[in-house]
């Protein structure tokens, strides 16, 4: 019997993880629990727990007779609410351990341990992610030659990176402008002024310069701070190229050796990506409902069209002419990361497996991957620059009841860039981020409250569109690289 491609492994792994979490959500979502007095807590008379996808009530009667509640809500609508539990554990713990003990409903206990061995899947990915940049990277750059190809190297990246997320910023600004998904929603009510205070944009950029000089480089590998390592890696690699001779081919013998056998693990790590994904998915779709994207439709409509007509287009057309490649045979070599970005929605944790299908499956030259993949996993971020950009101007509709000014449009879209390029590649990324571009045009941050609840979905969209224009990057870099190749000995001559 032949093997299933593990493409076809993963989206079956997919597949199963969002039906199975779909039914438990909605036979088993919504749970009241009355705890038994001889199970309450000694401190309490009463105890009812109220447990649904987006909405969690707990009320209690300490034993001095006072009536008291905590309320989860997702959509952060009921005021004074936690919008997680995670979030609730800060503010009320004691609330949290009872949920925890007494009111989990069945689609959520289900969600939270397959969330868990999901977890172990992306701490395998993890594991290897930083040994895999490295040895990559050093690979990459002692192979390059000289000090010149890299710098056209870099340059052809950093304008692959920004011409894409402003394609992107674009389309999603066209979105917004023509579905104006906040300005049919009245649900919400505008609430308070902008809030002072917080980073500006200026400071969160600095911050990331001067992540590019780590004072401590164990200490920022330690820390997984994939911008401090790359470039470190990057001024200990060209260093090893300036020094030369014996040093640079003992560097990259031991480079080499060291990627061959992190990419052995990868590879290995690889086949346990339909299970990852099915627990992943069975996660989110368990304990996130269906019914939470109802209020938001035409939000989640915007965003994905946009972020569709980026992946399924654009980049395509970019694929297609620049780097001339077949975008079908090169989005079916990429799958299995382009599936696991999206069930993780984490583009960091989705890096070493992103490697091994451009070079192991697409077969990009290991030079030029392992230099544009964990640049770009850092800095490159089209879906993540395309989501800011109509999550904000939502937030501006609904809060103006009007489409923003043009001016204020042209602030967001290069705030949103700015914001792509600082955004982390880990789950909700860009949510953090997105507090800079709210203050940049004077929304409250608190209105953010509203999309939080389909955040996770719309990030696993965003995710893969960052991911796939990452890997796009690197075919289009390689055919640059090899045509300016091609050229030189015509124009020295
Ligand atoms: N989750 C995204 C990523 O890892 C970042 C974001 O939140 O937009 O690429």
């Amino acid at each position: 019997m032949t093997k299933l491609a593990l493409h076809w492994q993963i989206a079956i792994g997919m597949a199963i993880g969002a039906s199975l979490g779909i039914s438990l959500n909605i036979f088993g979502g919504t749970r009241t629990t009355v705890v038994q007095a001889e199970q309450l807590p000694s401190t309490l008379t009463a105890l009812t727990i109220q447990d649904s996808p987006n909405h969690i009530t707990i009320d209690w009667t300490t034993v001095s007779g006072e009536e008291r509640s905590a309320v989860v809500d997702g959509t952060r609508k009921t005021p004074g609410a936690a919008a997680t539990v995670d979030e609730l554990q800060h503010t009320q713990p004691d609330a949290a351990s009872w949920f925890h003990r007494f009111g989990r409903s069945t689609s959520r206990t289900v969600g939270e341990a397959a969330q868990h061995v999901g977890n172990l899947f992306l701490r395998l990915l993890q594991m290897v992610a930083v040994p895999l940049i490295i040895t990559s990277l050093i690979c990459g750059i002692t192979g390059l030659g000289d000090a010149a190809s890299l710098g056209g190297m870099f340059l052809r990246t950093i304008l692959y990176y920004v011409c894409t997320s402003a394609a992107a910023i674009t389309i999603g600004l066209v979105a917004v402008n023509i579905f104006q998904p906040g300005i049919t929603d009245n649900a919400a009510s505008p609430v308070g002024g902008p809030e002072p205070g917080g980073q500006s944009l200026g400071t969160l950029l600095f911050e990331q310069v001067e992540r590019m000089i780590p004072t401590n480089p164990v200490a920022a590998i330690a820390d997984s701070h994939f911008l401090s390592i790359i470039s470190f890696t990057l001024a200990f690699s060209i260093f090893a190229v300036i020094v030369g001779g014996k040093t640079l081919s003992a560097v990259r013998a031991a480079a080499e050796a060291g990627f061959e056998v992190m990419m052995a693990m990868t590879m290995a790590i690889i086949a346990l990506a339909p299970l990852g994904v099915l627990c992943l998915m069975l996660f989110v779709t368990a304990t996130q409902g269906p019914a939470v994207f109802a209020s938001l439709f035409w939000y989640l409509l915007t965003v994905i069209a946009a972020l569709m007509t980026h992946a399924l287009i654009v980049l395509p057309l970019i694929l297609k002419f620049v780097a001339r490649r077949d975008p079908i045979a090169y989005a079916k070599a990429l799958s299995p990361a382009l599936l696991t970005a999206f069930s993780s929605a984490s583009s960091n944790g989705t890096l070493p497996l992103t490697m091994a299908c451009v070079e192991n499956r697409a077969g990009v030259d290991n030079r030029v991957s392992s230099f544009v993949l964990p640049l770009g996993a850092t800095i490159n971020m089209d879906g993540t620059a395309l989501y800011e950009a109509v999550a904000v101007l939502f937030i501006g509709q609904l809060y103006h009841g009007a489409v923003l000014p043009l001016e204020q449009q042209l602030i967001v879209a290069i705030t949103a860039l700015l914001a792509s390029i600082g955004a982390a590649g880990i789950p909700h990324a860009g949510l953090v981020m997105m507090i800079v571009i709210l203050q940049a045009v004077g929304l409250p941050i608190e209105m953010q409250g509203i999309i939080l609840a389909v955040d996770r979905v719309l990030d696993m969209f965003r995710t893969s569109v960052n991911v796939w224009s990452d890997s796009c990057g690197c075919a289009v870099v390689e055919a640059l690289e090899q045509r300016s190749k091609a050229m030189k000995p015509a124009t020295t001559t």
